[in-house]
This record gives C-alpha cells, structure tokens and sequence, in this order.
C-alpha cells in the first residue's frame, strides 16, 4: 500500500522534482507557445531560458517555408541570412518576458521585382518594433492618459520598460496627423491659445458623437478649409464671431450653414453696451492724456516768439517787415499797404527791397534756423524748454531756446492743469462707490435693477431708456421669444440708438446676418466646443505648457477612448 503510494506522481512534479522557479518557467512556457502559434513562431526547447532576477528571455524561431515579398507579392523560399530579433513581451505570470526571436532574411526571386532581399514579416509586431502589438497598445493607453514622466512608471509596474521620451515618442507618432474620419455633418470649431498672444490651435468637434475629429497647429487657414472641402457631408458649423472663421468656411463650400454663438453674441453685446453706461455714470476711470501741440502749431508759436526778441525799435522793424511781405502776397499794392499800415509808401518800397538777414538780429537768425527742430522735438512730446536745449545738442544756446518757447509754455501750461487736475479728481473718485459691472449688465438685459444709481441716470440721460430697450429685444430675438422683434426691426432699431457703441454693434450683425438669424432659430451653439478646450488646456498644463503640437493632438484625438479601440494608422 505505502509503496504504490510513493510511486504515484503528483500533479505537479510529474516524476521528478523540481524547483519553483523551473516549475513557473514550464508554465509560462506552456501559455507563450500557445500564444505562438497564432504569431507563426515556435519556441526553441533546446535553449536555456535563465530568470534574471525578474527577467525571463525565451528563445523563438519563425516557422513556414515560404515567405511572400512585400514589394512584387512573389513567394520565396531561398534565405540570405538570419537576425536575431529581442522583441518585449507582455508580462507572464508576474515576469518580465523578452523573446530573442531568429528571424530571416529572404532574396526575391524574381528578377523583375526591384527588391532583392527582404526581412520576413512579423505578425506579432511592425518592421522594425521592439515590442509586440499588445505591449505597444498598452504603452500608448497609459501615455495618452498621464505625463509621460508618470507613464513610464505606471509601465514598470506592469514590467514593461521605456522611458518617458520613448513614451513621448509613440505620442508624437500617433498624433502627427489628422486621421480620416466620418462626421455626423454637424460639427463645431474653435481656437485656443498654446501661448497666449503668439500661438493658437484650432480644434473641430463632432456636435452628436461629442468626439474630437481634427486638431490644426494654427487658428486660421488653408489646412482648416481643406479639411471642411474634404468633407462633403458637413452642413452646419458652429463658431463664434469670428469674421475669420467665417471667411475659411465659405472658402469650403457655401453651402454650408454657419452658426454663430449665442454665448460670444451676449459678450460682445457687453463690451459694447456696459462701458458707454459706466461713461454716463461717470465712473470711467481713464487718465486723460496731456496735450501736445502739433508741429505746425508748435512752429507758428516759435516764429511769433523769434518776431519778438529785441529792443522795442527792433522789434517794431521787424514786425513792419513781415506784415509789408503778408500783405503783398494778399495782392496788396504799395499805396494800399502803407494806408493800411499807417506808415510812409516810401518805407514800405524799403521793407520790400529789404534782405531778411539784414533785418533780423544774430540770436533771431539762429532761432529761426533752428525753429524747424525745435517744433519737431515740441511734438514727439517734450514741451520742457530745458529738455529741448538738451536735445539740440547745443546747438542754440539755452536763452534763446527759452525765449522762443515762452508763449508756448504759458499756453500749454494752462491746458496741462486741467488735465493735472482732471486726471487727480479720478484718483480720488475711487473712494466713492460705484456700481458693478454685473449690475449695470444685469439692468441692460432684463431692465430691472435695485441700484439708485442706475434708477436715476435717467433724470439725466433719457436717452438710456432706449438703449436699455434695444439691448432686451437683442435678448428676446435672440432667444427667440413671443415678443421679439424680427431681424430688420431690431437692426433699424439699433442704427438709430443715439449711443455709437451701439450703432457699431449692430453694423458687425448685419455684417454677419445670416449666422445670427440661425442662432436665432435653432438650438446649436459652442458650448461643447468650450468644454473641449477647456480640457486641451489642462491636458497643455499637465505637461508643463511645453507639448509639441503633435502631443496635443494625440492626447486630444485619443485620450478619452476605450482600451482595444483600434487607433489610426500612422
Ligand atoms: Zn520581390
């Protein structure tokens, strides 16, 4: 009895014994080669397969005779050589596996083909892959979902090694184009920044997959045209006010129905209708400029200056000589002049006759020199006599410079105060309260408000009632309520609104009439579009703002499918 006991093998040592580890690596053995025979690869039994610490290397060759050349599709029999391939497996029974794969190199026979050796393809991996289909699927579905840095980690962990630029890679690979796609033929399309003020994205999402169709590295463009003229079946596009988009649009097709945001509508309404009421309310806090004369101005000030340097006798000559030139170039005749002036004809033949340098002293002959500069540096904005002398690099002496800008100086002090004084008056006005923004926007789309302040404005400003009145209708059409008014009522309505802001509102809708009207109608709007980009920026952020374009895209296109989707092939 105790005999025949000892003699049964028990189910796992089968006659001998032997360790763990062997026992594992038997096992392991046993589910690869299953897994095998759908690659078309055998493995080798004859050849040790060592566990490295955690690693398992098996050793495989390719089966079958003969191998179809890719190039002319003839099938071959005759090998050059043999490569030894090292290709990452999937993990086994918690163990890293590599296989060391003999593979061979083939010569074509046919003399015709342009190809005369071939590697033999892989059903397990692409030419030229290190790692099984399953491994790189499961590379890229932890890649499109964390950093790359977070990634590779993640893939240690399932015994999978690459680094997070291998994982950087893939991505990029991925997201190198737009795939081919179907659409439902109703699609959005908006811009975001990949830096603010330099660079933005375009991106096209599908309005009933809610599925992410095309990512474009510009905003802009011909590749977005091509892309909508590539698809016929598109006939609604959601966009914001954009006159750009709308121009790549009908550049596609005409046919296609643009529809504007509702949304951006309301917020460029806002821009335009809630600073000129903040105006009203006096609470715009914009420092005035200070003023600056024009160059001619500046200059005919000089030149009344220069004329007025000197001693009393001196200056009435020279005012005699230039008021004897006026009137001549008036037509005057001689006779005439002099009764006009009350002086003798004889002087006046004098003063015609006379050489100018001959009546205007040494510093008026140097002013009026430099007077063309002087009134060029007075209009770049410098009105300070002393900068100006510093910026004619000595070439007038100082004096003169002051006493040809006297005049200019007591006039343009006077205008400066004001503006001194009016500019001091804004800072202080900050300690009275003012009302909100939101309230004042609050009150232009409903008309109700609770704020005095507002309540009153119309005492002052009647002509706010009929802005305030534009401004709801605006809402109601819009929103396609009972007591809107149509789409010509409001535009006639508003080109008569007394505030500019207003009539310049409603020249951008008639300028993009027909997308409003459809806005109006039906019920599309961007509001999925704001939320995809919303996402593309966090995705931008949690690479730290540094994503190729190709990375985005990839994470955009991908990220949120379902492990096993087939990607596009790239
Ligand atoms: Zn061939």
């Amino acid at each position: 009895m105790n005999s025949k006991k000892r003699n049964r093998p028990s189910a796992g040592h089968k006659g001998t014994k032997k360790s763990g580890i062997t026992q594992v690596i038997g096992q392991i053995k046993q589910v690869v080669s299953k897994k095998c025979r759908s690659w078309h690869i055998v493995l080798d039994p004859s050849e040790e397969s060592p566990l490295n610490g955690e690693c398992l290397t098996l050793y495989a060759h390719t089966t079958g005779k003969r191998v179809v050349c890719p190039c002319c599709g003839k099938p071959t029999s005759t090998v050059h050589s043999y490569r030894l391939r090292k290709i990452q497996c999937t993990e086994w029974l918690g163990h890293h596996t590599t296989l060391i794969l003999k593979t061979r190199h083939m010569v074509c026979t046919n003399k015709d083909c342009g190809k005369k050796f071939f590697a033999e393809p892989l059903a397990m991996t692409h030419p030229y892959g290190r790692h099984t289909h399953e491994v790189e699927e499961r590379i890229r579905h932890e890649a499109l979902c964390q950093t790359a840095r977070k990634a590779s980690e993640t893939l240690a962990m399932q015994h999978i090694q690459i680094s997070a630029s291998a994982c950087i890679r893939v991505l990029r690979l991925l997201g190198r184009v737009n795939p081919e796609v179907r659409t439902s033929g109703f699609v959005g399309l908006d811009d975001f920044a990949k830096w603010k003020g330099h660079k933005y994205m375009c991106v096209i999402v599908d309005h009933y997959t809610r599925e992410v169709l095309a990512v474009f590295d510009s905003r802009y463009g011909q590749e977005i045209t091509d892309w909508l003229k590539s698809h016929p079946e598109i006939k609604v596009v959601t966009r914001d006010g954009s006159q750009s988009y709308a121009s790549v649009i009908s550049a596609a097709s005409e046919l296609i129905m643009q529809i504007s945001d509702r949304f951006h509508l309301m917020q460029a309404l806002k821009r335009d209708a809630v600073e000129p009421i903040k105006a009203l309310l006096g609470q715009r806090k914009q420092n005035t400029a200070y003023p600056y004369p024009s160059e001619d101005e500046a200059y005919r000030y000089i030149l009344g200056d220069i004329c007025e340097m000197g001693d009393a006798k001196h200056r009435d000559r020279v005012k005699t000589y230039y008021e004897v030139r006026r009137l001549k170039d008036e037509g005057k005749t001689i006779a005439e002049t002099a009764r006009l002036l009350g002086i003798k004809s004889q002087k006046v033949y004098k003063a015609l006759n006379m050489d100018t340098s001959k009546v205007l002293s040494t510093e008026q002959k140097l002013a009026m020199k430099a007077a063309r500069d002087m009134a060029r540096i007075i209009n770049a904005g410098c009105i300070t006599p002393s900068t100006v002398v510093k910026r004619l690099e000595g070439k007038v002496p100082s004096s003169i410079v002051h006493r040809c800008m006297r005049s200019l100086s007591e006039r343009y002090k006077v205008l400066r105060e004001e503006v001194r004084i009016h500019n001091k008056a804004l800072g202080e006005q900050k300690k009275t309260i003012s009302v909100r923004e939101s309230t004042i926007w609050k009150y232009i789309v409903t008309g109700e408000t609770t704020s005095k302040k507002l309540l009153k404005l119309h005492e002052t400003h009647p002509e706010v009632e009929q802005v305030i009145l534009t401004c709801i209708n605006f809402r109601k059409m819009l929103h396609d309520e009972d007591d809107a008014p149509t789409m010509d009522e409001w535009l006639n309505e508003a080109g008569a609104c007394p505030l500019k802001e207003i009539r310049g509102f409603a020249e951008y809708i008639r300028k993009d009439r027909k997308a409003v009207e459809l806005a109006c109608q039906t019920s599309f709007n961007n509001g999925l579009l704001e939320g995809t980009v919303n996402k593309a920026k966090a995705i931008k952020r949690s690479m730290f703002n540094r994503a190729k374009p190709e990375v985005l895209r990839a994470k955009m296109l991908y990220s949120g499918l379902k492990w096993g989707w087939n990607y596009h092939p790239n």
